[in-house]
């Protein structure tokens, strides 16, 4: 299939690729091998910097090093890419869409030693890393054939003596910064989206998950992406600034807060240099609404699923469920019994449901937030137990389902396995939803309903970017749900959508009297 293959293999890990990470993770037990430092091909040399150690949330050993690039080492490296800008933009499309496609090929085939790295360093499960690697070849091989046809030239009707042709071409040196809670997909699909355009590019990976950016930049490389379009610099929040105040910086593709995305968006609108388009895909404080009808079994393995899977750090995760109040005692007792259910643990653990917390300060801020939901909440069931033993160092959070009087009582979104749950009254079903618009916020929405027509309804008037009926509300497929939101989540158009690539060109008409 061209693309949508992450639908038919994330289910879950066969016997013979999980040997194949057994052996990865066996051969490479201490994971001090692994490294990330800038790449790409500047016109002079990077500024040479310390290895600091990258520490696994799992347990807290050491996975690899990172030396961080400075803010010469963004200037140099824009500079670069800009000369090289006019020879990549300058070949066929087809050809970029092939590199992409034989990253594409080669992903797949390397997916074990990815599986592994993902685990270690971003503490994600096999089940997640299968889908997240299939998400990134998903993007590959989508945004290679999309491009195939956005680039094609469009002959225009004129009048008799003129030919003319609108040409979508690369804007320039483009930046994506990337999240730590899709460090291979996302970062994949920015990646490739920009560089399929025809724009050179720079990346900057979350500062908490280089090195999976830096194997997938090497892999570019093999497929054939020349070194001076394509350079991955790690940093924290500095690099990411210097990088979106650079005059030669022609576009943004940002994932991660809204705060951040406001800043990037002023920063390039009062910056020398092109007018600058920004790509924005933020969080959300995500509902689902459950009426009456709905059946209890698929609600609770959804909840469970939306809220609590990659521990809550998504930004598609479910933050509110809204219960009808007739069946909320029914429901809600399902939902805790579940909760006790969940296994936490190391994400190479086949066992494991629920992996840990990106990193120390995330733990923090969710362990007060807690405390202070605690408070003011009525706890809904019993948690798992936290890992003892090897994991004591690692950053896990038990997931947790409070209850609240209602929606006004969630202000924030609260990135991790922590749901809140307030009843609802059929006939207050309206006021709900203007009090879930009136959040500002608009990624996902789950509805649970056995009424299509009421389904419906609630789509219509909920201004959110993808809604879920009687599923999960999270993983959205390559081509098949193209994602992203609205509001204070994000600026579209969407990733994964036939529309994506529209905002990395610029068109170009050219009319010939001949
Ligand atoms: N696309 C992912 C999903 O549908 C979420 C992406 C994110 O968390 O940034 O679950």
């Amino acid at each position: 299939a061209l693309y949508g293959a992450s639908r038919a293999n994330s289910k879950g890990l066969d016997l013979q690729m999980r040997a194949a990470v057994q052996t990865e993770l066996a051969s490479r037990a201490s994971g001090a091998g692994f490294e990330a430092f800038c790449l790409g091909t500047p016109h002079g040399s990077w500024a040479p910097t310390p290895k600091a150690p990258v520490l696994s949330p799992n347990d807290g050993t050491q996975v690899g090093t990172v030396q961080w690039a400075t803010k010469q080492d963004v200037a140099m490296a824009i500079e670069t890419a800009h000369a090289a800008w006019p020879y990549w933009e300058a070949r066929p499309v087809t050809e970029r869409a092939d590199m992409l496609r034989r990253a594409a090929d080669a992903l797949e085939a390397q997916m074990p030693a990815y599986l592994h790295l993902l685990a270690i360093e971003a503490g994600k499960t096999y089940a997640d890393g299968v889908a997240e690697v299939r998400e990134a070849v998903d993007f590959l091989r989508y945004y290679a054939h999309q491009a195939e046809h956005l680039m094609a030239p469009d002959h225009l009707p004129g009048p008799t003596g003129e030919t003319n042709v609108l040409t979508a071409r690369g804007r320039g040196v483009w930046v994506c910064i990337s999240p730590w809670n899709f460090p291979l997909a996302i970062f994949a699909g920015q990646v490739a989206a920009a560089l399929v355009t025809g724009n050179s590019v720079i990346a900057k990976p979350a500062e908490q998950t280089p090195l999976v950016a830096h194997a997938f930049v090497k892999l570019m490389y093999e497929a054939g992406v020349p070194q001076d379009a394509l350079y991955c610099l790690p940093g924290a929040g500095e690099v990411g600034a210097a990088l979106t105040q650079h005059p030669l910086t022609a576009g943004v593709a940002f994932t991660g807060s809204t705060q951040v995305a406001k800043l990037i968006a002023a920063t390039l609108a009062t910056k020398p240099g092109p007018l600058a388009p920004l790509i924005a895909e933020t969080g959300g404080i995500n509902a689902m609404i459950v009426d009456s009808t709905a059946l209890p079994e698929q609600v609770i393995d959804a909840v469970v699923m939306s809220a609590f899977r990659s521990a809550g750090q998504r930004c598609s995760a479910l933050r509110v469920l809204c219960v009808q109040d007739d069946i909320a005692d029914e429901l809600i007792a399902g939902i805790g019994g579940a909760l006790e259910v969940l296994r936490m643990g190391h994400p190479a653990d086949a066992a494991t449901d629920v992996g840990p917390i990106i990193d120390r300060e995330a733990l923090e801020r969710l362990q007060n937030y807690e405390r202070e939901l605690s408070s003011r909440g009525k706890a809904v069931g019993g948690a798992p137990k936290l890992p003892d033993g090897a994991l004591a160092a690692g950053h896990f959070f038990a997931p947790v389902a409070y209850e609240l009087p209602s929606l006004a009582d969630v202000k924030e979104e609260v990135f991790g396995p922590v749901l809140h749950i307030v009843r609802y009254k059929a006939k207050a079903l309206d006021a709900l939803m203007d009090q879930i618009n009136a959040l500002g916020y608009g990624l996902t929405l789950g509805v649970q309903t056995r009424i299509t027509a009421r389904a419906e309804a609630i789509a219509r008037k909920l201004r959110v970017g993808n809604v879920y009926v009687n599923r999960s509300m999270i993983g959205a497929v390559v081509g098949v749900q193209p994602f992203g939101g609205q509001g204070l989540s994000g600026t579209g158009p969407k990733a994964g959508g036939p529309h994506y690539l529209t905002r990395f060109v610029t068109e170009q008409t050219v009319t010939i009297n001949t």
